[in-house]
């Protein structure tokens, strides 16, 4: 049988990135089938004209081989799914929009989103399952972790080291580092939408404003 490509997760974060991977398979001049997994499915279901299933029915199709897109915004989640996917022999399926440009000398790791409007600049290395949401940039020579998430319109500058698990909120910037010394934003950081990130982010921290600080709760 025939290949089948998926993205997992119905809700809003799936339900954006499903017109990218459906084109994306188009312009790849793929005609396999697309289709949803969200587990909260008990039964097979229509979400924006395509069809959608649960994992335990996506694992029993009888497929030559699956490709799945993991289109779940929480770094946790996105991780422990992909670990389920890897053990049942599904590949970690990388899209991107038409207009997404990668410059020379990059690596994306397996199972990203690349959504429209994103750039990805020279020299750039990226972990696996990241997401770069609508307008996000990365420039050059970012390294970039696993299960990294940037939310619409993120700023990344050049020579900025993120680590695994961060969440860059929407349109935060973040200040370029020096290839002496990048700027550093800790692993599992969350940078609050709209920071002015300055200097490096302790590994955990949450930061917000500008320029950003620890969020001290009232
Ligand atoms: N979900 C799932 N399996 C899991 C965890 C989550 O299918 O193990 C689905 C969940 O049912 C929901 C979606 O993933 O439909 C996550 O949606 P949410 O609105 O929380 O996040 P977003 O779409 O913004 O990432």
């Amino acid at each position: 049988m025939s290949d089948i490509f998926a993205v997992y997760g119905a809700s809003g974060c799936g339900r954006s990135l499903m017109p990218v991977a459906s084109e994306y398979l188009r312009r790849s001049n793929n005609g396999s089938q697309i289709v949803f997994i969200d587990d909260a499915l008990d039964s097979d279901t229509h979400i924006n004209g395509y069809v959608g299933m649960n994992y335990d029915r996506f694992k029993n199709l009888d497929n030559d081989s699956k490709w799945v897109l993991i289109a779940i915004a929480n770094s946790s989640i996105r991780q422990k799914i992909a670990d389920k996917l890897v053990q049942d022999d599904v590949s970690l399926w990388t899209v991107q929009g038409a207009n997404t440009l990668i410059m020379d000398g990059v690596t994306v790791g397996v199972g990203a989103a690349l959504s429209p409007f994103v750039t990805i600049a020279a020299n750039v290395t990226i972990g696996k399952c990241f997401h770069a949401n609508l307008y996000s940039y990365v420039e050059h020579d970012c390294v970039i972790g696993d299960y990294v998430t940037f939310a619409p319109r993120v700023s990344c500058n050049g020579n900025i080291h993120i680590h695994d698990h961060a969440y860059i909120g929407a349109g935060a910037i973040i200040k370029q580092g020096t290839p002496d010394k990048p700027l550093i934003i800790g692993k599992g950081a969350i940078v609050g939408m709209g920071a002015v990130v300055t200097k490096d982010v302790p590994a955990g921290a949450v930061v917000v404003g500008n320029p950003a600080r620890p969020l001290h709760k009232a």
